[in-house]
């Protein structure tokens, strides 16, 4: 990670709401979120299938519209710009998506796809856009005749890396990995995970990397964010988190981690009780209705994201007087 601690990008209150097909109430899948991003880091986020995740980095690119709140890339606030100004900003902010297979077209071959960013943005000079697709693929380790290949002919892995060189194509300083390596066999997430932080190294960019996989998360952030219903309950240094942390629902995430080190190995927290519905959050905490640790305080009052030692962020009523 950099040793400056420049803000790179940011939320502020951020909230992103659906309408509730068939139901009541707007389904908040991301609630009134405030966290920065530094420059040159790796921020995790992690929880639950549900929680947000996914749509708090679609947010944070704006390919999605924030409901209310603001988003700001390097103290530009991405909601006020204009179609051309959007279209100049996509090149510095871009995404990595779970399954390869899906992002590709699978009628046009290599070449042609990595074309697409250029044409898109109007780049014509053919010979800057050969030569930049040919760095293009020796950043991420395929050779040259796989330009002539069509996705189906490639591995996933190496799927997955003609989508990081899609995404490094207009050389962006910002990348949404969503959930990027969970669909890949271990082995090949292993070598996509050092490919990201070797290109992180290289060529000086930013992540935030979302995944269900907390090992995953661990191995790669420098920082992470849990969320739990739309919320962001508990911020830290990536280490400092997997060794102390503070919310209950950090907690029992952490738990199912298996350990090796026998040491290490602490008993199993079980939640019980369903996720209950982003349409209809709990009042107070909303972790209360599953969380072991409840007061009746937490039952009313929604506790605030606030630090509790350098760098540790936990909103949690049990912190309250620290
Ligand atoms: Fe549990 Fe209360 Fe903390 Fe929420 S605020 S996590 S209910 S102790």
């Amino acid at each position: 990670m950099a040793d400056t601690k420049e803000t790179l990008i940011k939320t502020e209150n951020l909230k992103v709401y659906f309408k509730n097909k068939g139901g009541e109430g707007d389904v908040r899948a991301v609630d009134d979120i405030s966290f920065s991003i530094f420059k040159g880091e790796t921020f995790g986020v992690v929880g639950e299938s549900g929680c947000g995740k996914s749509t708090l980095g679609r947010a944070m690119i704006r390919l999605l519209p924030p409901t209310d709140g603001h988003v700001y890339f390097k103290d530009t606030d991405i909601k006020g710009l204009n179609k051309k100004q959007m279209k100049d900003m996509r090149k510095k902010v871009q995404i990595i998506f779970q399954d390869p297979s899906a992002c590709l077209n699978p009628r046009r071959n290599i070449r042609k796809i990595l074309e697409e960013p250029f044409q898109i943005h109007g780049i014509k000079d053919k010979s800057y856009v050969d030569q930049r697709i040919h760095e293009l693929m020796d950043l991420v380790g395929l050779a040259e005749y796989h330009l002539n290949r069509y996705p189906h002919e490639l591995s996933g892995g190496q799927k997955q890396r003609i989508g990081i060189a899609r995404a490094l194509a207009l050389n962006p300083e910002f990348i949404v990995c969503d959930e990027a390596v969970s669909a890949l066999d271990v082995s090949v997430q292993a070598q996509v995970l050092n490919l990201l932080d070797e290109l992180q190294e290289k060529l000086g960019l930013t992540y935030m990397f979302i995944s269900h996989n907390l090992s995953v998360v661990h191995h790669i952030s420098d920082r992470v964010g849990v969320m739990y219903l739309g919320k962001m309950v508990e911020i830290s240094e990536a280490n400092a988190l997997y060794e102390k942390h503070y919310h209950p629902y950090t907690e029992a995430l952490l738990s199912a981690i298996p350990q090796v080190d026998k040491e290490k190995q602490g008993q199993r927290i079980i939640l019980t009780g369903d996720v209950p519905s982003p349409s209809d959050p709990p009042k107070g905490c909303r972790f209360h209705t599953r969380c072991s640790r409840c007061m009746e305080q937490c039952k009313q009052t929604e506790p605030v994201l606030r630090e509790i030692e350098a760098g540790h962020l936990v909103a949690c009523h049990l912190y309250d007087q620290q």
